[in-house]
């Protein structure tokens, strides 16, 4: 693999450069968790997707550039070096768009893609029920076919950001009496149909963009399914790969937080322990060692290849890197670091990146779960 860029790539490097830095907001906008920080967000979709940036790897006739994976990772270095906001829309444009361009219909991918890409439709992600996290199998959520429509019925939980976002996307039991795998299927849903109920669930900082939401006889049209009544499971087993894999959490968001990570450690040096300094090293490395990594996961994805079980070694890696990292920015801040109020609204603040980093071992498939696909389907391992 060559690791140096061509022309053409240094060349389209500075032509993200040139409209960040004209267009990336001055003032760090406030917490997606929450309805002001939420809608600011969006309108940072909008903002991009004006600069046709929405999502550079998608078909030009989907909103996007119809890029290729190294420069999607070139632009991401340069998004998140540039200190750029969060995406709001990271479950519709990172795991639902893959998801319907690889299963959906034509005219699925018409009605949804492009306003994905512009930021006109906003997703949260469905799977979670009180008694099916870990074990998805599990799943209670009926939707019993009446004509054209499915009415579906039961409960979803932890569903990030259904507190603000416009529609879901999840598995329901399309076979009633089935089980485990069997009679599932994928469906997208308006949130705001008749018969939805969402709970907005409040996370550790306060913050209620997490949501329980609650069906009763909602009625979707069977247009909304991706792929066949009852293959649900497969499509949604591909749409967790891209969550764990490439997409979702990109190296450039964690090489720019150890860059911060060492100026902090540079404005904390003389009360540093010599532990925090080991930790600093260490995310340092472990964020370059990603780095490179994922060049290499791309180079073999852009010549033929597909990532399968590895896409648990990335999830496991950039969760425990993000952690650490973490844990090292309050050590270095103090015994004051975790008093400290999130009210300046920054969502750069060290505090809601900690509170958030614990959450990474948990969400996307918990880490004891991928030490399992890895254990069985990488080393081969007995069950
Ligand atoms: C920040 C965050 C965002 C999230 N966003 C969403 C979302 O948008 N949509 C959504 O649907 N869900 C979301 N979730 C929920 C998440 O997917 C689940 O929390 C996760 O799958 C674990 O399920 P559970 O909470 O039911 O824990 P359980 O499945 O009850 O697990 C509890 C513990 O037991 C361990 N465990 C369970 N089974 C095994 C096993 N077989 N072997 C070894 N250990 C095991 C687990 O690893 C975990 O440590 C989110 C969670 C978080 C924290």
């Amino acid at each position: 693999m060559d690791l140096n860029y061509t022309t053409e790539q240094q060349a389209f490097r500075a032509e993200v450069r040139d409209w960040m830095r004209a267009n990336v907001p001055a003032q760090p906008l406030k917490t997606l968790e929450g309805r002001e920080g939420y809608d600011q967000h969006v309108e940072w979709e909008r903002k991009l997707a004006s600069g046709n940036w929405g999502m550079v790897t998608w078909p030009e006739a989907y909103g996007g550039r119809g890029l290729d994976l190294i420069r999607w990772l070139i632009f991401e270095e340069e998004y998140w070096g540039a200190g750029a906001p969060l995406r709001a829309n990271q479950n519709g444009i990172f795991l639902l768009g893959p998801t319907i361009m690889e299963y959906g219909t034509d005219e699925q991918k018409a009605r949804f893609l492009t306003p994905m890409a512009k930021g006109e439709l906003m997703w949260a992600q469905a799977w979670s029920e009180p008694n099916a996290g870990s074990d998805m199998a599990a799943i209670r959520t009926v939707a019993v076919r009446d004509g054209d429509h499915y009415v579906v019925t039961g409960q979803k939980t932890w569903s990030s950001r259904a507190s603000f976002a416009d529609w879901g996307f999840g598995l329901f039991r399309t076979e009633p009496d089935s089980k485990r795998h069997k009679g599932l299927s994928f469906i997208l849903f308006d949130l705001n149909s008749p018969g939805v109920t969402r709970r907005p669930i409040r996370q550790l900082h306060g913050e209620p963009g997490f949501a329980e939401l609650f069906f009763d006889e909602v009625r979707v049209p069977v247009a909304n399914r991706i792929a066949g009544e009852g293959e649900g499971w497969n499509v949604a087993m591909a749409t967790a790969g891209f969550e764990r894999g490439l997409m979702l959490r990109s190296p450039a968001r964690f090489q720019a937080m150890a860059k911060r990570l060492v100026e902090l450690y540079r404005q904390h040096r003389d009360t540093a322990s010599p532990q925090a300094r080991e930790a600093v090293l260490q995310a340092w490395q472990d964020a370059e060692a990603y780095a490179l990594n994922t060049y290499s996961v791309a180079a073999t994805v852009m010549a033929g290849g597909h990532i399968g079980a590895e896409a648990s070694l990335n999830k496991i890696f950039w969760s425990e890197l993000d952690r650490a990292a973490h844990r090292a920015a309050m050590s270095l801040l103090g015994a004051g670091a975790e008093l400290r109020s999130l009210a300046d609204g920054s969502e750069n603040s060290w505090l809601e990146g900690y509170i958030f980093s614990l959450s990474g071992p948990i969400y996307a498939g918990s880490n004891e779960i991928q030490r399992n696909i890895i254990a069985e389907r990488l080393l081969g391992l007995p069950r």
